[in-house]
């Protein structure tokens, strides 16, 4: 079809996984520009495209039209059977630049509240139509001129519309990845993502990943040590999990008292949901409704306006 012919290729602005990603404008108005994101051949497709391109596309179509989900402008595939998928232009980097220039960009509770906003209404959109992202994490969430933070990178997203089937357990970003899945869940829900929303808030706060881990044995040491140690008690049938190891030395369940120590910036009632996207049990973490019925929204400070965010220098 025409749809390439409507774009023109311009510089590489950035290389991922699986694409490579240009800057491109319209053909018939140079002044509107998109992402264009070309779909590397692996050569485990050679007669087929990558999943992970199929997934994207199949998802940012489904979940189309809400402002915080990255718009898909268009597809098309190239001369050499690329696929290339037509992206909102978001010129503005994406939270973890912002997190991490800690000499030059400077923000407070009312703009970590105002993210947060925007990923949480990301979230509850993404479950609302039944699609897990599996892979929330700063790096993703990209920003758009007017302040708007986008989730992005939907290369591992998947319906979980039928609880019956089994999915793998090896995705989500390890620093971000849910003790559910570190212990080798195949069964899993819109709990995995808050879960990493929660930790991309307490990054947010502490302007460093919370935790860090080397490895997944270290990873669940860290949890473990930070957060407290699955066990039957907090988390009935855990130790049923087919991976399930943790540190012989059980820490309990850290209380409010002890982030507030750390993540206080935001406040009480920040730090009451924070400690509810933390929850080690999938069952009794909170959810994205949830998340959004909480009293810290409406508490002060308000959130500030998008056009008043901090930007990167
Ligand atoms: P990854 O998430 O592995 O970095 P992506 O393929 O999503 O891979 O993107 C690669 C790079 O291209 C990003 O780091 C970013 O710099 C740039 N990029 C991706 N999408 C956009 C977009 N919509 N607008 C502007 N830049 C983008």
């Amino acid at each position: 079809e025409d749809e390439k012919n409507k774009y023109i290729k311009g510089k590489k602005l950035g290389e991922g996984t699986y694409a490579n990603v240009y800057l491109g404008h319209s053909r018939v108005d140079a002044s509107t520009q998109v992402a264009i994101k070309k779909i590397k051949v692996q050569k485990e497709y050679q007669d087929g495209i990558a999943p992970d391109a199929i997934r994207e596309m199949k998802y940012l179509q489904k979940l189309r039209g809400h402002a915080n989900i990255i718009i898909l402008h268009s597809v098309f595939s190239s001369k050499d059977q690329n696929l290339n998928l037509v992206l909102e232009y978001l010129p503005l980097g994406d939270l973890e630049m912002l997190i991490r220039d800690v000499d030059h960009v400077r923000y407070g509770a009312a703009d970590i509240k105002a993210w947060m906003g925007m990923l949480t209404r990301a979230i509850w959109w993404c479950h609302d139509n039944y699609v897990l992202h599996r892979d929330i994490k700063p790096n993703n969430l990209l920003i758009a001129a007017d302040g708007e933070v986008k989730l992005a990178d939907f290369g591992l997203a998947r319906s979980f519309a039928d609880p019956g089937v089994r999915m793998t357990a090896n995705v989500i970003t390890r620093w971000y990845r849910p003790p559910e899945l570190l212990f080798g869940a195949r069964h899993y829900s819109g709990a995995v993502d808050i879960w990493s929303v929660g930790l991309v808030f307490a990054e947010l706060i502490i302007r460093a990943p919370y935790l860090p881990g080397n490895s997944e044995v270290e990873q669940i040491a860290l949890i473990c040590r930070e957060i407290g140690t699955p066990t039957e008690e907090n988390w009935p049938g855990v130790t049923q999990l087919k991976e399930y190891t943790v540190p012989s030395d059980v820490v309990p369940v850290a209380g409010k008292d002890k982030y507030m120590g750390r993540f206080g910036a935001v406040g009480s009632d920040g730090v009451d949901l924070l400690t509810k996207t933390l929850v080690l049990d999938p069952r009794r973490r909170i959810t994205a409704r949830e998340m959004l019925e909480h009293r810290w929204w409406k508490a002060d400070p308000k959130p500030t306006p998008k056009h008043d965010l901090p930007k990167k220098t």
